[in-house]
């Protein structure tokens, strides 16, 4: 699950990540007061109007409606509700978002933690993440913050470090010495930043984070080092443990047939393609959706109904695979293991029935309990529902209704 950059700060202050500060804002007037008592805390003079949405390079991106940025500065109180109203209500197009870009409906205001000082404030980079290979955690880092990582790792792949934490031992000081050093700092800020990682992976292994990217941490020209980005992903089989951060789930920054699909508790992911597909198993839902590819379709969903393929689940399913309008057929593939095929296909038959209307070709491979019953079923249910045995038959199905 991901959250929003100021939900992300609030789970680091929890575990003591020093971060700039700021207070979320959903109106002009709640920026101004934001920025109010941002001032009366930090004495700041200059702020950041950052939009909040789920997708980075909001720096370099920009909102459609007026022109402005997505992070900006504003070097007076009287400049942030102005520079709120061009972000707030506007579509923000980055690099990462689609081409229509995604509604902003709260921003952040922070202190403006750039300011110049003693000595420069330098940019860096760092992420945690699970290294599957490795069976242990990694802080992947570069003393090139602030870019597009993508950019730094093509170009100078020198560049970037990875530091790998035993999940027994967590971080050590030796690690903490040589990632301070690989970032060129000394003296104080070195000291800093072994707190800064002790404490953003202590909030990495406390929160159940699947990820934890901090671009930039800077180091600001007084030697502190703190979190200036926060993008921060949670496991979603660890939200059980922590129902706080499970509120903070932003339905509207997802894809509205996912929400709906997760609501229903299926597993949906929604693909490019065309060829619907509805399967129970997840290992059966990649093998039909290998097979689609084979025969020159493109799958337009992964969905697992699960175990229980009930006539309920099954209508639901048809629905949140049908409001995919570039669906051109549907694939049901069904293996009777503990349900048996011609419930399934019962259950098929009435949904399409109280469904009604639907448009597109149904290929129905059931296989396994009464498999033989169930196509007779289908075969004589007098609707446009194509049966098949083998899933080669339901391939070759999918090409001729798609004639491929
Ligand atoms: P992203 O573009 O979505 O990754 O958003 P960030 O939170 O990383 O902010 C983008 C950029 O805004 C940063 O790389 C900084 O260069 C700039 N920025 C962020 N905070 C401040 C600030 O307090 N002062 C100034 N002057 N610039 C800032
Ligand atoms: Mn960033």
């Amino acid at each position: 699950m991901n959250i929003h950059e100021y939900q992300g700060k609030s789970i680091l202050t929890k575990y003591g990540v020093a971060v700039q500060r700021g207070y979320v804002a959903h109106s002009p007037g709640e920026a101004l007061e934001a920025a109010k008592k941002l001032k009366a805390e930090t004495g700041t003079g200059w702020f950041v109007v950052k939009a909040q949405i789920h997708a980075g390079g909001r720096g370099k991106g920009t909102i459609t409606e007026t022109g402005s940025r997505g992070v900006v500065l504003a070097k007076s109180l009287e400049e942030v509700p102005q520079k709120a109203e061009a972000i707030l209500g506007g579509h923000l197009v980055t690099l990462q978002t689609k081409a229509e870009g995604k509604k902003v409906s709260k921003v952040y205001i922070a202190e403006d933690v750039y300011a110049p000082g003693a000595s420069e404030p330098k940019e860096f980079y760092m992420s945690i993440l699970l290294d599957r290979s490795a069976g242990k955690n990694v802080i992947v880092y570069s003393p090139e913050g602030g870019m597009n990582i993508e950019d730094v790792a093509h170009n100078t792949p020198e560049k970037i470090f990875k530091e790998m934490i035993d999940p027994l031992t967590g971080v050590n000081d030796f690690q903490c010495r040589r990632i301070a050093f690989n970032f060129g700092l000394s003296g104080q800020a070195m000291k800093e930043m072994g707190i800064f990682v002790k404490s953003l992976y202590n909030a990495y292994v406390g929160c159940d984070a699947a990820m934890f990217e901090i671009n930039p941490v800077l180091k600001t020209s007084d030697d502190r080092v703190i979190a200036v980005d926060a993008k921060v992903t949670l496991d979603n089989n660890g939200l059980f443990r922590h129902k706080d951060y499970a509120e903070m789930r932003d339905t509207t920054e997802e894809d509205s047939i996912e929400v709906e699909a997760s609501n229903a508790d299926l597993n949906y992911v929604k693909l490019d393609g065309n060829v619907g597909c509805m399967v129970n198993g997840a290992g059966l839902a990649m093998a039909t959706m290998d097979i689609i590819k084979l025969s020159g379709g493109d799958p337009a969903n992964f969905l697992d109904v699960g175990g229980t393929a009930d006539a309920k689940r099954v209508e639901t399913a048809f629905r949140i695979i049908l409001r995919d309008t570039a669906v051109k057929a549907i694939l049901v593939n069904i293996f009777g293991g503990i349900v048996r095929c011609d419930r399934v296909a019962q259950g098929i038959v009435d949904a399409y029935k109280n469904i009604g209307d639907i448009k597109v070709p149904i290929i129905v491979r059931l296989q396994g309990t009464n498999a033989v019953e169930a196509k007779k079923l289908i075969d004589e249910s007098g609707l446009q529902v194509h049966s098949a045995i083998t899933l080669q038959e339901a391939a070759d199905q999918v090409k001729a209704v798609l004639e491929l």
